[in-house]
């Protein structure tokens, strides 16, 4: 078995390839370790593929999956971990945020006995203010309402164990949300700080609408707190409609002081409204991820590797 996996996802990331194995490899080779690389070109639409094709050419330890399209960054990084052999993998970005000489560091704390070492940035350059303030919002909500803790401020830049990897394997959910299902597992698990760069070229693959549906399937998959909101809301909103309903009795029978309520009427029948609908979408977005659960589809397809099917 190989000391070391590196797993590296690939969406259009032809300008970075040839730069992120030179920096890789040079790292590995101070480290002195037995080492495979894992490229899985998730359907990229440039030339990744060829340029990871003649990198497994010319070197006996660079795999590759070349997928059937483009599956997203959590499926990509799973068969990835699907198919490495080692005593401890790396996941890194391919777009050099990742700098591959934190490896090191990770490498050397991740013998010292830690089973999980991640990333944690503590400086984001070049990425939109936007993105920055979602992702620190998202990390600190998901903090709150899950009893799992994810370490703030972390992506999938890290190094885990082989009894990690197998863990992973045997979590057969199919919304991949890495970070969460890695601090689940548990183990002995600490970071390293690094000053996260900015891409090195090209522009990133992670669109807004990727990012929600990362960020809804991290939530859905370690909180039931959403759901349990829609009951809340239910029970909230039935209390002021018994004291509403009370006081237009009294007001219609009693005091007899009462004005055709046509905008409290409308408040009424909007606020109920509004709330049904958030809770019928939030249990929507569970109900969705319970039937993408039970058919139970592959996670991917596979088109070439060079990896042998063991
Ligand atoms: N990636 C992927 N599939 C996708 C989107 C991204 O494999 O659908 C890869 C991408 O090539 C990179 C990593 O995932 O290696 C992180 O993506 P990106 O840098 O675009 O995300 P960001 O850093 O902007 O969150
Ligand atoms: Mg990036």
């Amino acid at each position: 078995m190989r000391d070391l996996s590196v797993i590296i996802p690939i969406y259009n990331e032809e300008e970075n390839i040839s730069m992120l194995f030179s920096r890789l490899n040079s790292v590995v080779e101070k480290l002195g370790v037995d080492t495979e690389f894992i490229f899985i070109n998730d359907g990229s639409r440039d030339h990744s593929l060829e340029l990871i094709l003649q990198l497994a050419g010319k070197h006996s330890n660079v795999r590759y999956i070349d997928f059937s399209r483009n599956f997203g960054h959590q499926i990509a990084v799973t068969a990835g971990l699907d198919k490495c052999d080692s005593k401890a993998a790396i996941i890194i970005d391919a777009d050099l945020q990742d700098p591959p000489e934190l490896i090191i560091d990770l490498y050397n704390t991740w013998k010292e006995g830690f089973e999980v070492v991640y990333a944690k940035r503590n400086a984001r350059q070049g990425e939109s203010f936007l993105k920055k303030f979602t992702a620190r919002l998202f990390y600190r909500v998901l903090k709150k309402i899950t009893s799992i803790n994810i370490p703030v401020d972390t992506g999938d830049f890290r190094i885990i164990d082989r009894k990690v990897v197998m863990a992973l394997r045997n979590m057969p959910e199919q919304q991949k949300f890495l970070r969460g299902q890695i601090s689940w597992i548990g183990y002995k698990q600490t970071f390293v700080t690094y000053n996260r760069d900015s891409r090195h070229a090209g522009e990133t693959g992670y669109t807004y609408k990727k990012m929600i549906r990362l960020a809804l399937d991290g939530i859905t998959s370690f909180s039931n707190l959403p759901l349990r909101f829609a009951t809340l809301a239910g029970f909230f909103v039935s209390g002021i409609t018994v004291v509403l309903s009370i006081y237009a009795l009294y007001a219609r029978l009693v005091s007899k002081e009462y004005v055709p309520g046509w905008t409290s009427l409308m408040l009424a029948v909007l606020f109920i409204g509004g709330v049904q609908l958030i809770s019928i979408g939030i249990i929507g977005e569970y109900i969705s991820r319970l039937s993408a659960n039970v058919r139970n589809r592959p996670l991917y397809f596979v088109r070439d590797t060079n990896i042998p099917s063991s």
